[in-house]
């Protein structure tokens, strides 16, 4: 190969970490270089995660609206048909759009975008197999790992997509299953059993803990979640363990018992969805070539400056430690490259929103009530339905309600937790609470607009150091 041009950064995964951490070193002055072997940019978030599931959600939720919840309006409609090839085709016209516009915004600030697969070739040079045949080597003075992660396979279920499938397939189904078993009650199961079960498929969820949601949800709020998707026509299998699978038969045989062992039983399903985790990929990255380390559960392992123990390489994004969330992963890219940049940046690790995205959606931002209890803190609790809140009884949508933890002491927000109509949107005030540090008194006499569900926000504060008007 001949010498490397080298740039100031070189950029391996054109994810939402990669290809936020491109635009901010440009936007530095950095000469910058992202290097994406998938196509197109915008990782699993924009190609098969985030964008596409949240337009199934949407209009899955419409479809599911329209047949069961019109006619108390005032509506009344006819004929009511499922298109689901054009479900699709709008669905990959918005993950389109927005990967493009990806593709727009690094051409705008002259990022370098190679399409190919990268490999270190040496601690400052990566070698690239492209896309459209043949190698290419660039270097670094730095480098940012930002290869993301992967479906964790179950063993004993080999996945083809079709009838044993990832979150990946369940995007792309082209027929609606009668039946279909999701094994794992976490973001990913919920989201997608929710999307076919409105579809018309038959979801049955099994979960090896007692509470769905996954780590992180508040357990009052799980309980409240499982009542309305079981009223939805979910079924639950909770404290419950998948122990293998039959696929050679017309229906999928799944072998599951109580997860403390005992009761045995076998569940039949038309397709079986894979959804109890995700892990790091750092295949092919040749990792071993310049000595890097990972951890027991594969994550690159860096220091709180993202640096690996090779300190011109940094790691972000899903490949190393915390949540798996596009935001988190975008708010690494700006602090890592703020580092290289400027040697300071900074991430608030205690203030990143989660949001399931069923219907009522689910949020929450800060410590649950089990954390706390566990930290010894001396705690209050305020909460308000949203059945008593006006916006959501005009809307017809009344279903959850605003849970506050606060300091006894201080009055100081801990958490927040909410189930219930937009509460994906309404967890950005929670999470602008907990950057500030407010108290319960802070939201509690902020006035809000008349009638927006927000006021169920401010009343569940009220509820903490005082009381809630309306309720
Ligand atoms: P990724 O997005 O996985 O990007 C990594 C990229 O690196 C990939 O495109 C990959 O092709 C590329 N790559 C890997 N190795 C190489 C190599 N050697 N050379 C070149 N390129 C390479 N998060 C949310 O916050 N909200 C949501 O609503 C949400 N919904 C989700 C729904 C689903 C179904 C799934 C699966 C995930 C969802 N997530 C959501 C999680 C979110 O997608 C991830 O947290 C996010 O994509 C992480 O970004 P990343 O850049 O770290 O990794
Ligand atoms: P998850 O960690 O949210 O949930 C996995 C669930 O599977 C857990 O409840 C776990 O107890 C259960 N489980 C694990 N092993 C099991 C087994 N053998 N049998 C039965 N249950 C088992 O993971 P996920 O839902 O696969 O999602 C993966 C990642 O993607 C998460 O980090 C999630 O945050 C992210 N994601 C986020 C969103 C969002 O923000 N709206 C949407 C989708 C995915």
């Amino acid at each position: 190969a001949t010498e490397a041009e080298e740039k100031d950064l070189v950029i391996i995964g054109g994810g939402v970490a990669g290809y936020v951490a491109a635009i901010k070193a440009a936007q530095e002055g950095l000469k910058v270089t992202c290097i994406e072997k998938r196509g197109t940019l915008g990782g699993t978030c924009l190609n098969v995660g985030c964008i596409p599931s949240k337009a199934l959600l949407n209009n899955s939720h419409l479809y599911h609206q329209i047949l069961h919840d019109t006619k108390n309006r005032g509506i009344e409609v006819g004929d009511v048909k499922l298109n689901l090839a054009q479900l699709m085709k709008s669905k990959d016209t918005a993950v389109t759009g927005l990967t493009k516009g990806v593709e727009f915004l690094f051409k705008k600030n002259n990022v370098e975008y190679i399409k190919g697969e990268a490999s270190f070739a040496s601690e400052h040079e990566i070698q690239v197999n492209l896309n459209e045949g043949g190698e290419r080597t660039v270097a670094g003075k730095n480098i940012i790992i930002a290869t993301g992660s992967e479906a964790t396979p179950f063993p004993g279920l080999e996945v083809d997509e079709k009838r044993i499938i990832t979150s990946t397939g369940a995007l792309a189904l082209e027929k609606i299953p009668e039946s279909m078993v999701v094994v794992g009650g976490g973001i990913i199961g919920l989201e997608m059993g929710s999307v076919w079960s409105r579809l018309g498929t038959k979801v049955t969820v099994v979960e090896f803990l007692g509470q769905i949601g996954g780590p992180g949800m508040d357990t009052e709020v799980s309980k409240a979640a499982q009542k309305v998707l079981k009223k939805q026509g979910i079924d639950f299998k909770l404290s419950t363990k998948v122990l293998g699978g039959d696929t050679s038969g017309d229906k999928i045989k799944l072998d599951v018992e109580a997860a403390k062992g005992g009761k045995k039983e076998t569940l039949d399903a038309d397709v079986v969805l894979v959804a109890i985790g995700r892990r790091p990929y750092t295949a092919g990255l040749g990792l071993e070539k310049i000595g890097l380390d990972t951890d027991e559960r594969g994550r690159l392992v860096i220091d709180s400056e993202y640096r690996t123990k090779l300190p011109h390489i940094r790691v972000i994004g899903d490949c190393t430690f915390g949540p798996m969330l596009a935001h988190k992963a975008e708010e690494e890219a700006v602090a890592a490259v703020e580092y290289i940049k400027k040697g300071y940046g900074h991430v608030n690790y205690g203030a990143i929103p989660s949001v399931m995205y069923t219907h009522p959606e689910v949020a929450w931002v800060g410590q649950n009530e089990q954390e706390v209890k566990a930290s010894g803190v001396k705690y209050k609790i305020g909460s308000f339905p949203f059945s008593a809140n006006s916006r959501a009884k005009t809307n017809l949508d009344t279903e959850g309600f605003v849970k506050i933890i606060t300091d006894a002491e201080t009055d100081r927000i801990l958490g927040v937790h909410i189930i219930g109509p937009g509460a994906g949107e309404m967890i950005a005030e929670g999470t602008l609470a907990i950057e500030y540090g407010a108290s319960s008194e802070d939201i509690g006499r902020t006035s809000h607009a008349h009638p927006t569900l927000s006021e169920a926000f401010k009343e569940a504060a009220m509820s903490c150091y005082s009381s809630a008007i309306h309720f």
